[in-house]
């Protein structure tokens, strides 16, 4: 009696108050589209160089500055192409001569693999952990920049931001936290550039990058000699940074998206506050798929796990991509698992604009149709 996971219908209460679960793009707040259609006459479709969109720039700028308690000297720097346009733009402006890598994932490997391709740098040092688990940085007088993720996306393990015991003062942490960001506490002093992209915890749409730079990272930036791609060079994007603008025209909708979800963060107790809803979405997803008998968190070392990504092993009865084809016949998204890692897996964000009460759901959600599928 194989059950067509297409037609397992959820009862009402198993539904949660939005479907949207993916790890990126990730849920928008519905205030936000809201407030983006109500403003959008004198927003959407008017001059990037102008008044009205400079001054949500400097509203995104300055509110991530209160958000990650940013250092004085710290500045926040913006651009084009997302976080894969950054590690390129990385590549020619914060590597000097070569970079150590700590590689646990997909996202994490490709930081490493650009910067093995680029002639101008020397072979990075890598070092790599199984995945599901994390490696750690070590303090080496080979390298000038120390590269990690704060949240491995591909397979939910959490990295801490410390500089490496040893680090000296001109060796730059460079820290990806495209996932992590506005989910995760972090301490800014421990890291040089803190680096993302907003349709993951920002709540917005893809195709730009921010980085919170600190004044180490600002000097390197500003000595740079060696040619670069004007849409790649960072000194390009610090000046138009300072100004509010980008170097080429930026996506005005996911600026204006951005800045909204920045203030909802302040404007219900910050970074802490985000971190505790995180908190209590792990809570309820990790302590389920503990308590279950079919799944079994696949990060194994319960510090390592991740708040922001959770990722849910099944057992072999059990063919986890069933259960996310019958999620998505119920307008519960984007459960699938990191493809690439190749496990009989689910992969559910827990971003603080997804409301913990609806993991709680999902998790109901998932005991049914598991006993249906059964
Ligand atoms: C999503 C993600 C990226 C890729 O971001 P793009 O904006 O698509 O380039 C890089 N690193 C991490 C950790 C991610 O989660």
């Amino acid at each position: 009696m194989n059950t067509d996971p297409q037609t397992i219908l959820l009862p009402a209460e198993l539904r949660p108050s939005d479907g949207r679960f993916g790890s990126g793009p990730s849920k928008v707040r519905d205030d936000a589209i809201t407030a983006l259609a109500s403003n959008a006459h004198n927003f959407m479709g008017t001059s990037h160089r102008q008044q009205n969109v400079r001054t949500v720039v400097g509203r995104v700028r300055s509110g991530l500055s209160e958000l990650f308690s940013l250092p004085d000297g710290y500045e926040v720097l913006l651009g084009n192409g997302g976080t894969t346009t950054f590690w390129d733009a990385a590549t020619f402006g914060l590597i000097e001569r070569r970079s150590q890598h700590l590689v646990c994932g997909e996202f994490s490997a490709k930081f490493a693999t650009a910067v093995a391709a680029a002639p101008h740098l020397n072979e990075p040092i890598v070092i790599e952990s199984p995945t599901g688990t994390r490696p750690s940085a070590v303090a080496s007088a080979d390298v000038d920049a120390y590269c990690w993720v704060q949240n491995e996306t591909s397979t939910g393990v959490m990295l801490p931001i410390m500089r490496p015991v040893g680090a000296t003062d001109d060796q730059l942490v460079l820290v990806d936290a495209t996932s992590g960001a506005g989910g995760l506490r972090f301490d800014a002093t421990q890291c040089d550039v803190y680096y993302f992209a907003p349709q993951k915890s920002f709540g917005s749409d893809g195709g730009i990058w921010l980085a919170a730079a600190s004044p180490a990272a600002i000097d390197r930036i500003g000595a740079t000699v060696r040619w670069t791609p004007a849409s790649l060079d960072l000194a390009i994007a610090l000046a138009q940074s300072r100004l509010n603008q980008t170097y080429n025209t930026p996506a005005l909708a996911t600026l204006f998206l951005l800045a909204n979800q920045v203030e909802w963060m302040l404007a219900n107790g910050g970074l802490e506050w985000c971190a505790q809803r995180c908190d209590r979405s792990a809570q309820f997803l990790y302590g389920w798929a503990e308590a279950s008998e079919v799944a079994t968190p696949y990060v194994v070392d319960p510090t390592e796990r991740s708040t922001v990504i959770g990722t849910i092993d099944f057992a072999e009865s059990i063919n986890a991509s069933d259960i996310a084809v019958a999620l998505r016949a119920n307008g519960i998204l984007d459960t699938e698992p990191y493809r690439k890692l190749g496990r009989n897996q689910l992969r559910i964000a827990m971003f603080p604009a997804i409301e913990p009460d609806d993991i709680e759901t999902v998790t109901r959600a998932i005991d049914f149709i598991v006993q249906r599928l059964a």
